[in-house]
């Protein structure tokens, strides 16, 4: 069977290149092509050798996910509906900010955490998406953007906060990474790329030894134990306090943050109490806080909390010194929103 091309991190197509004696500057320049150029086939290009083009041509294909729907929100936010090769699908969503955009891409096909506010979690989980099937995302979001939004087609950030937990689905979202922050492709900034977690302890774990050095975001959602389990089931298995414990441990970037999370659900998690355990909790952390507004799917059970609560609750941790924002809702119209996407 061939190999994804866009399965190989630079250090395993340069060995590749190497053992087949390919030329010294093939890995570099397929990486332009394919990344930098946003290229799919190889083979139009006059600076293949016969040589290389046959090897590639025998050993690898270049398949990406397919875009089977886009919808665009009058806020300019797209969300895009992928079609992976087994027929299976994911979505993936372009938020705009400043005439720039985050791709926020998924990992899974589903997720099996479970979480009670989350739509993805109740279509249950299916498989981890492939490395390909995730480069491959943000490669064809790139490519629309460029095709249908020219004059506004770079992109800022991106994050791993689409469908699926990405620390469940260590190996692949590493090695994403490791694809995105290559020189001679994406070339993207580390402190560009965030990684939210549910608070996967396992994979918290081989963060701290193997992950470069990307951005942590937390889904923290609450601090009081029993109204955690009831949000994040996981939080019974792999208790808060470990998993900060953790995160404390991952050595911080000069002038970075860590990035807590934490949705606002009316009467569950968004009293002054609660905004004052928080801060207690983070704050003597390098902490950065991002308060969500619940955003509602069809049969939720929770709701958002009006804006003074959310107000009051932003102030109450200001007071602790700590960088704090209120996220406002994007995509909503089109269910692209936080916790919205589900096929
Ligand atoms: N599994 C990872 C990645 C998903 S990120 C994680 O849990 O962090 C998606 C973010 O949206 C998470 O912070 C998640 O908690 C939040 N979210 C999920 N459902 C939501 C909803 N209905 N309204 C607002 N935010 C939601």
């Amino acid at each position: 069977m061939k190999q994804s091309f866009y399965s190989l991190n630079f250090t395993e197509l340069s060995q590749v290149c190497r053992e087949q004696d390919l030329g010294r500057e093939v890995a570099s320049w397929l990486y332009n092509w394919h990344y930098k150029q946003n290229q799919q086939s190889p083979f139009q290009s006059p600076r293949l050798s016969k040589k290389a083009a046959e090897f590639l041509g025998n050993h690898f294909e270049f398949q990406r996910p397919e875009i089977q729907e886009v919808h665009q929100a009058t806020d300019r936010t797209v969300k895009f509906l992928f079609q992976l090769a087994d027929g299976r699908s994911v979505e993936t969503v372009l938020i705009p900010f400043q005439g720039k955009y985050t791709a926020c891409l998924s990992s899974q096909v589903g997720c099996a955490m479970n979480c009670s506010f989350c739509y993805t979690g109740t279509q249950g989980f299916t498989r981890n998406l492939k490395t390909q099937e995730i480069v491959g995302q943000l490669l064809e979001a790139k490519r629309w953007l460029s095709d249908n939004r020219p004059n506004d087609c770079r992109l800022l950030n991106v994050v791993f906060m689409g469908q699926g937990e990405p620390l469940h689905n260590f190996d692949a979202v590493k090695k994403s990474v490791e694809i995105f922050l290559t020189q001679n492709g994406l070339s993207l900034a580390d402190h560009k790329i965030t990684i939210s977690t549910a608070g996967y302890l396992p994979g918290l774990m081989r963060w701290r030894e193997e992950m470069p050095t990307v951005n942590i975001a937390l889904s923290l959602h609450a601090v009081d134990s029993d109204v955690r389990n009831e949000l994040i089931p996981i939080n019974r298995k792999y208790d808060l306090n470990e998993v900060l414990n953790c995160i404390d441990e991952i050595p911080l970037q000069d002038k970075r943050f860590v990035t807590f999370e934490y949705l606002m659900i009316a009467d569950l998690n968004d009293s002054t109490t609660d905004a004052k355990a928080l801060g207690s909790l983070l704050q003597n952390r390098r902490a950065f806080i991002n308060l969500i507004p619940f955003n509602p799917f069809p049969n939720s059970r929770y709701k958002r909390p009006d804006d003074g609560r959310m107000q009051a609750f932003k102030e109450c941790l200001e007071g602790f010194g700590m960088p704090v924002t209120l996220r406002t809702t994007k995509g909503d119209a089109i269910l692209a929103a936080c916790g919205q996407l589900k096929v």
